[in-house]
């Protein structure tokens, strides 16, 4: 089911939430608000608090979340996709429509390197950007919102060419280091040629990924300078833990760990973020599909075994999801606050999880069930088919 954009219906689209029973912000300032309604018109979040204190008259949508926990709707920030919801890389119809079934409800390209027969040209990577920045636009399986159009880099590429891909509408690099500039001089300077046009830059790091991808270690990654450490934990082989540890200490960049990556260098990024105070750089992503599948529950995953084995909480680790990725890749997504998209997963604890709350259960390393994710203020899933089922879910009470 696509979405469509509200803005030419004539009554305003008015979504109220009702007894919510906690409400994660997605901001790891202050990761849990005290309220318990939330109102959107049209898809915008218009008001948060309790309901006492607000307007939650005249829905034309209203939802009893019964109890249950409502969270900004997940973001995968390092997927690649090729063509709508086919990925040819374990070739499997419907992956994203999956993720949704996983509470994620944005995704951001690493690049579309799995396409059939890549172009490598200059013109060709281009037009292949293009064309993809176009295609995911246009067309969101299951609402899922995707940014994609995320040229490799290779040799030959002039500044001429960030700005044209620029003007054209690209907005981000795919992994640098996937293509032939493998060297810390060339990938600065076409890095600042893209940052100079306001495209954002993500770099490979750790061992090769398949046969003909190479190695991007510590030397590279902080000469190059991109926006994203891109999976610091390896995709899916790790730089040495002295490696890690330097990038977390020596770049200011944001740490992205991925659901494919060695959990182990996970947990030391992480911990060396917590040490550092800097655990507002930690943003998460799947990096799938690749050769170990597609993972609908990855993000899900990632937050409980985060919080279950490296000290943080489960409400902290939800910001990784949320907030933090928001911010860092500009995002109208991401936090409970007005103005953001109405964009929300509805959680609970997962049936005869031993936990007493959804926090706890998650902080045992129990994935929570999901009851239902709204993208732009529109029911997009209920009960979902991929988690375990929740114990409460919420209920359409007008629609
Ligand atoms: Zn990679």
């Amino acid at each position: 089911m696509a979405q469509e954009q509200t803005s030419q219906s004539v009554a305003p689209a008015r979504l109220v939430i009702h007894n919510i029973g906690l409400l994660l912000s997605g901001d790891i300032g202050r990761p849990i608000l005290d309220a318990d309604t939330v109102v959107a018109v049209n898809g915008k979040i218009t008001a948060v608090g309790k309901a006492k204190d607000l307007d939650t008259a005249s829905a034309t949508i209203r939802i009893d979340a019964m109890g249950t926990t409502l969270a900004p709707g997940l973001i995968d920030s390092h997927v690649h996709p090729v063509a709508g919801d086919w990925t040819p890389r374990q070739n499997q119809i419907g992956w994203i429509d999956s993720y949704l079934h996983g509470g994620v409800t944005t995704m951001i390209s690493a690049g579309e390197v799995h396409t059939p027969g890549r172009p490598k040209d200059v013109v060709g990577l281009k037009a292949m950007a293009i064309f993809a920045q176009r295609a995911f636009s246009a067309f969101r399986p299951g609402g899922v919102r995707i940014y994609a159009g995320a040229p490799v880099i290779e040799h030959g590429m002039v500044e001429e060419d960030f700005k044209d891909l620029a003007a054209a509408g690209v907005t981000m690099l795919g992994e640098v280091g996937l293509g032939s500039v493998k060297d810390g001089a060339t990938a600065r300077q076409m890095v600042a040629w893209a940052r100079k046009y306001g495209i954002q830059s993500t770099i490979h790091t750790g061992g090769p990924s398949i046969p003909g991808s190479s190695l991007i270690d510590q030397d590279i990654v902080l000469a190059t300078d991109a926006d994203v450490i891109g999976h610091i934990n390896g995709g899916h082989t790790a730089l040495p833990d002295d490696q890690i540890v330097a990038l977390c200490e020596k770049s200011p960049r944001a740490l992205e760990i991925v659901h494919n990556g060695n959990e182990k260098a996970a947990l030391l990024t992480l911990r060396t973020a917590r040490e550092l105070k800097h655990l507002d750089r930690v943003i998460l992503g799947t990096d799938s599909p690749a050769g170990s599948g597609v993972q609908p529950l990855g993000i899900l995953r990632m937050i409980s075994m985060l919080s279950s084995l490296a000290g943080v909480s489960a409400e902290v680790a939800v910001c990784f999801a949320t907030g933090n990725t928001a911010r860092i890749r500009n995002l109208d997504c991401g936090l409970i606050e007005p103005g953001r998209v109405a964009t929300f997963v509805m959680i609970d604890k997962a049936q005869h999880s031993p936990g007493k709350t959804v926090l706890e259960s998650m902080q045992r390393g129990d994935l929570p069930g999901i009851g239902m994710v709204i993208i732009d203020g529109t029911i997009s899933a209920q009960r979902s088919r991929n988690t375990p089922p929740a114990t409460r879910v919420p209920e359409v009470v007008k629609q």
